[in-house]
């Protein structure tokens, strides 16, 4: 498996999966439809403003290199003209779309006549043959649909979905359907980010250096305010503030430098010497280094493996 040309897209999808997945073991349902809006939604925000159809790109690269795997859960139906997935049930009479029907017991007359049950009290011969009905005459009786409109008996309506949403009406044979599929990283995958991650890296090379490293740390702010960050590394004559990620945007970047604006030097735990604060991670995007040039915060490029 070569991974030379595996992207930050993919290591942020796979980490956000491997995120997703904590507590369950039967995988990701990746998208769902919201009970009460009838809307299709992804399961969380997906990492770098992905659009579903990328986020389902890089998931079938991420399946196709053994990283992740899926299993077939089930199809949803959503609607032709709104795309929502709500809607309620109507049966209605094949011959003249009449919902008025019901159900009932039909008898079958040895001439192939069906009558219905209802009918046996008003009617007294039978409408095809003639003949005087009597029940021994009949051969068959079973449940049929009858219409109030139209007369017409039949074994099976016309099933049609309105969509609670936009009340556009389709046979279920006419709805768009979407396949919902569960996600886990594989072994190699799990593998793959505990190797390449970032803040592994960081933490190694920090404590080869020397320093004493806490990992996920608050920091009060003088706003009150309290604030997560990646790394709290001290030395002697230096303390680093780091906040690790993979894919750097812009506003990672500029949380980051809110965080740093917010928080002073009494504030952070067993701070030595001069403070550094430092937005490490693989890849930056252009705006992230503009924003950290503007806003004076340190960038460090983690190599992965
Ligand atoms: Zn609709
Ligand atoms: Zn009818
Ligand atoms: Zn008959």
């Amino acid at each position: 498996m070569s991974l030379i040309d595996f992207s930050a897209e993919e290591y942020e999808v796979l980490s956000w999966l491997s995120h997703l997945m904590q507590g369950s073991e039967k995988g990701v349902k990746i998208f769902e439809v919201d009970a009460k809006t009838g809307e299709v939604k992804l399961v969380a925000d997906p990492p770098m403003k992905l659009d579903r159809s990328s986020l389902f790109k890089i998931l079938d690269r991420l399946e196709s290199r053994g990283l992740v795997k899926s299993v077939f859960e089930k199809k949803i139906a959503t609607c032709v003209r709104c795309g929502k997935g709500l809607f309620q049930p109507h049966l209605n009479c094949p011959a003249c779309s009449s919902e008025d029907i019901e159900k009932v017991i039909v008898h079958v007359h040895n001439c192939g006549a069906s009558i219905p049950e209802t009918l046996l009290s008003s009617v007294k011969t039978c409408p095809k043959c003639g003949d005087v009905l009597e029940r021994k005459d009949f051969v068959n009786s079973h449940g049929r649909f009858v219409c109030n409109s139209c007369g017409e008996v039949f074994e099976h309506p016309e099933v049609v979905s309105e969509c609670v949403s936009c009340g556009f009406s389709a046979k279920a044979s006419d709805m768009v359907y979407l396949t919902l599929r569960r996600y886990t990283p594989t072994e190699s995958g799990s593998l793959l980010l505990e190797v390449r991650s970032p803040l592994r890296v960081l933490l190694r090379k920090l404590l080869e250096e020397g320093f004493k490293v806490s990992e996920n740390v608050s920091l009060r702010g003088v706003s009150g305010a309290t604030h997560q960050i990646s790394l709290l590394a001290v030395r002697v004559e230096e303390t680093r503030v780091y906040e690790v990620g993979y894919f750097v945007d812009a506003e990672t970047l500029l949380r980051f430098a809110v965080k740093r604006l917010d928080v002073e030097k009494t504030s952070i735990p067993g701070a030595l010497g001069r403070i550094r604060w430092i937005m490490a991670g693989v890849e930056f995007a252009e705006a992230a280094l503009k924003t950290a040039e503007t806003f004076g915060v340190e960038v460090e490029v983690v190599k992965v493996a």
